[in-house]
């Protein structure tokens, strides 16, 4: 039988899903993350992007807002501020989020928090990268 990992999705409203995965790719601070089955144990600290896992030969994309991931046993379990499956991700919705967030990052507006405003169109665009819709 192939090695497999067991792969949990954690949000703090709720546990996204947990399924067995061949493999896994993390959007991680630090770049993009491969684990196999017998990864090392870690914690890896994320950015906002897409978490791919590939099961039963298919890819399958999440959009995660950051957080951590931690790997160990042949166990990965990704915690992130919020996390939606590819096909639960509204795009229109996060269109707009985007177009908010540029707006204010262009704005001249000293009242604006561009720190925020910059997470939120990480945020945006990730879920229009893991929607498969890179506007
Ligand atoms: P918005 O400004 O549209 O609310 P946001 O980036 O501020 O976007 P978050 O605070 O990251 O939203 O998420 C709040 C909740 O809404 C989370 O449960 C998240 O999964 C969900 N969510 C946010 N945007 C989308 C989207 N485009 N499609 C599906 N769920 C979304």
């Amino acid at each position: 039988m192939a090695e497999l990992i067991a792969l949990e999705v954690i949000t703090p409203q709720r546990v996204l899903f947990k399924e067995q995965v061949e493999a896994l790719v993390i959007p991680g601070v630090e770049g993009r993350l491969g684990i196999l089955p017998r990864h090392a144990p870690m914690v890896a600290l994320l950015r906002p992007g897409v978490l791919t896992y590939r099961q039963g030969g298919q890819l399958h994309k999440v959009a995660v807002s950051g957080g951590f991931c931690e790997v160990s046993d042949d166990r990965a379990v990704i915690l992130a501020d919020a996390a939606e499956r590819a096909a639960d991700i509204d795009v229109l919705r996060a269109r707009r989020a985007k177009e908010r967030a540029l707006r204010r990052l262009r704005s001249r507006d000293r009242r604006i928090d561009h720190a925020r405003a910059r997470a939120a169109l990480e945020r945006a665009l990730a879920r229009l990268k893991a929607a498969g819709v890179e506007d």
